[in-house]
């Protein structure tokens, strides 16, 4: 893991959000490399789930809705975490990932939670390190809302309230109608969305697993009733075949099948995919089959019609939806860390030495092509950036001419940038350059007017 953030930092991937101002709890920044790591992650995602299918349309709705939608989604009262707190020191932590203390929750049949836990003997607070004993030195817990409050206008009265979305998911049962009215889609049809959610979580870290201001790509699929199951088991293929897709290896993902008690009460099936972080397995992505709870209390609290009409048969229900959910922060950490490799290499000199690579996924590398001239005289550098400056109408081209070729492609195979094309003094003679591919290092020399196609194809 540290290897991967100090990657990341050196190379600028993320960086320490306001960093001159010595920081700020859990935010980052994506830095150059990083934003078009997380774009590109962001375009593959879309093009796979909503423009390569008819049965998907996007939206991209507000940040901040009528605090009414929240009341409905049962936000208001249910988003919440255990919070526990030491008596001590006055630290505070989640009951539920606190190591050492036993937190289960029993979902009622009203919605509310039963919370029952208990602790491992000798249990100290990993601050202060006081043994911790329930109801004495440790409080028990009370549910902390995640929400994040601001005002409207000028005024800070509670009249004024709103909050900050904690998902994008509820955009989707809010525009239904309006989806529907305006594409006349048919029941199977999803509504997709990627943008920011924020959660006053109680202890965010692992660097951008978990933070408070966070984004997410989610889908909300509308079906009838009756196709849940089959509907569940087709999304649930679908995620699988997406992460694969982002170099995601099955031995480090695990399935996790959420139990009766433990589900919220309107989910008849929910999985956590969980991925083998290096501090520990943790969710990734979730999917849940969420029957038609939102889109019926939306149409309680609003007033509206939200039903769903099949124009031949004429019958009139409410949806029932299939959500999976996708963290893009944690989609883009699993990705660097499954992609992040240390092997043996030889030097330009010869000599052995190791070298740090990130096998990217082609679609998803910030750089597709670096343009390597091997001096910095103006007879190459000319040819070189005229290579670089008609590759770059198809592809994303970095141009490097400082150091030496061994440590430009040193660096170049540390951001995932799977060609390298170096420009040299025969290419003057020849009308040829070398090709270098990241994983194989196998060199190739090919003609510079045929390299275009050449690179097309690799990219196809
Ligand atoms: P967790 O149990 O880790 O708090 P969750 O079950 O509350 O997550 P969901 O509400 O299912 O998460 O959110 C959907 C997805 O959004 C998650 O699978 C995850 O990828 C991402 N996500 C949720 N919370 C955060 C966060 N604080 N920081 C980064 N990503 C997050």
């Amino acid at each position: 893991m540290d290897k991967v953030v100090n990657l990341c930092k050196r190379r600028g991937f993320v960086f320490p959000g306001s960093e001159i101002y010595g920081g700020m709890a859990s935010s980052w920044d994506y830095g150059p490399l990083g934003v078009e790591l997380k774009n590109n992650i962001k375009k593959l995602w879309w093009k796979k789930f909503v423009q390569e299918r008819d049965d998907m349309v996007g939206i991209d709705a507000a940040l901040i809705m009528n605090p009414k939608v929240w009341e409905a989604s049962g936000h208001l009262k249910n988003f919440t975490d255990p919070l526990v707190e030491c008596k001590k020191c006055h630290s505070r932590f989640r009951a539920d990932q606190t190591s050492g203390l036993i937190y289960s929750e029993k979902k009622l049949d009203s919605g509310m939670a039963e919370q029952i836990l208990s602790l491992v003997p000798e249990t100290k607070c990993p601050e202060c390190n006081e043994m911790w004993i329930l109801d004495k030195t440790l409080e028990t817990p009370k549910q902390f809302n995640l929400m994040f409050k601001t005002f409207i206008g000028p005024a800070e009265e509670s009249a004024n309230i709103a909050y900050f979305r904690p998902e994008t998911a509820q955009g989707m049962f809010v525009d239904f109608k309006n989806v529907l009215n305006t594409t006349r889609k048919k029941i199977p049809f999803g509504i997709a969305q990627i943008g920011k959610a924020f959660r006053n979580e109680i202890t965010p870290g692992n660097f951008i697993f978990r933070t408070r201001e966070f984004e997410q790509m989610e889908i909300e699929y509308f079906i009838r009733e009756t196709d849940w199951k089959k509907s569940f088991e087709y999304w649930l293929e679908e995620m699988k075949k997406w992460m694969k897709l982002i170099g995601l290896k099955d031995e480090d993902l695990h399935f996790a099948e959420i139990p009766d008690d433990e589900r919220a009460h309107y989910s008849k099936r929910t999985i956590d995919i969980e991925y083998k972080f290096p501090f520990g397995q943790d969710e990734l992505y979730g999917i849940a089959y969420r029957g038609d709870f939102d889109l019926k209390n939306h149409q309680e609290k609003s007033g509206q019609d939200l039903s769903y009409q099949d124009l031949l048969s004429g019958e009139k229900f409410l949806p029932h939806v299939i959500e999976p959910t996708f963290g893009v922060d944690r989609t883009f950490l699993a990705v660097l860390l499954a992609a992040y490799k240390e092997e043996p290499a030889k030097s330009a000199e010869g000599e052995d030495e190791e070298r740090v690579v990130l096998k990217l996924p082609q679609e998803i590398a910030p750089v597709q092509v670096a343009i390597l001239p091997l001096s910095k005289k103006d007879e190459l550098s000319s040819v070189a950036q005229k290579i670089a400056q008609d590759l770059r109408k198809n592809l994303v081209v970095e141009y490097d001419e400082t150091q030496s070729i061994g440590k430009r492609y040193r660096r170049q195979d540390e951001i995932g940038t799977p060609f390298c094309v170096t420009v040299d003094f025969d290419s003057l003679q020849d009308e040829a350059v070398t090709i270098r591919e990241r994983d194989s290092m196998k060199q190739e020399r090919i003609k510079i007017k045929e390299l275009e196609n050449y690179l097309s194809e690799k990219f196809k």
